[in-house]
């Protein structure tokens, strides 16, 4: 059981390793974790290697906020991930350059953006749908995102980026870290021959690691 105050400085941490490693920039990227009794968010308008643990946002279950700054303005998008996600524990959504830049891309798969390039991009992340492109603030896109996130723990945003829950907060920014280098090895394959994992490989590696 992880208390508040170790999760507060967990999301302190990945948040200064995610800035630092060029996973975000600016004050996009946001980062929140399930509470017994609400969640914890990110601020609006703070970068991830500034955060500080005692002023996270916190919100009470019905997601208004009781203490700390006001929360990343990108909190409904999260919401929507829990509300359809009981065993969800944390939620991570960045603007990762590789992960943007594969959601603008005009002939990918809607339905599953990525091939499976690795087994550990089939374990961590296994498929990833495209929700369609709205503008910032538009609050249909919490609809669109929980239609999809009943099936999927990882979801790319059309020009903007991937939202990807987690049954710990590890779990999440481990998958939304493979799945941006997953982006990235993709980037530099597309134009080449290359060997996919295949159907039976990628159900191998599914029986022998069901997706959490
Ligand atoms: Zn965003």
């Amino acid at each position: 059981m992880t208390t508040e105050t170790a999760l507060r400085e967990s999301i302190v941490r990945y948040g200064k390793s995610m800035f630092d490693r060029g996973l975000t920039f600016g004050s996009s990227g946001n980062i929140s974790a399930r509470l017994d009794d609400g969640w914890l968010m990110t601020p609006t308008n703070v970068a991830l290697d500034r955060l500080d643990p005692a002023r996270l946002a916190r919100l009470d279950a019905r997601g208004q906020r009781i203490s700390g700054d006001p929360p990343t303005k990108e909190s409904f998008l999260h919401i929507a991930m829990y509300r359809e996600r009981q065993n969800s524990r944390a939620v991570v959504h960045l603007h990762s350059t590789h992960s943007v830049a594969v959601s603008c891309l005009a002939d990918i798969n809607p339905q599953d953006v990525l091939p499976p390039v690795t087994a550990y991009y089939v374990m961590r992340v296994g498929s990833l749908p495209l929700v369609p492109f709205y503008p910032p603030g538009d609050m249909t896109l919490a609809d669109a995102v929980a239609k999809l996130a009943g099936k999927h723990h990882a979801v790319l945003l059309a020009n903007h980026g991937p939202v990807v829950a987690g049954t710990s907060l590890d779990a999440a920014v481990g998958a939304i870290e493979e799945l941006e280098e997953t982006a990235r090895l993709f980037l530099l394959l597309r134009r080449e021959k290359t060997r996919w994992l295949t159907p039976e490989q990628v159900a191998d590696v599914r029986k022998r690691y069901p997706p959490g």
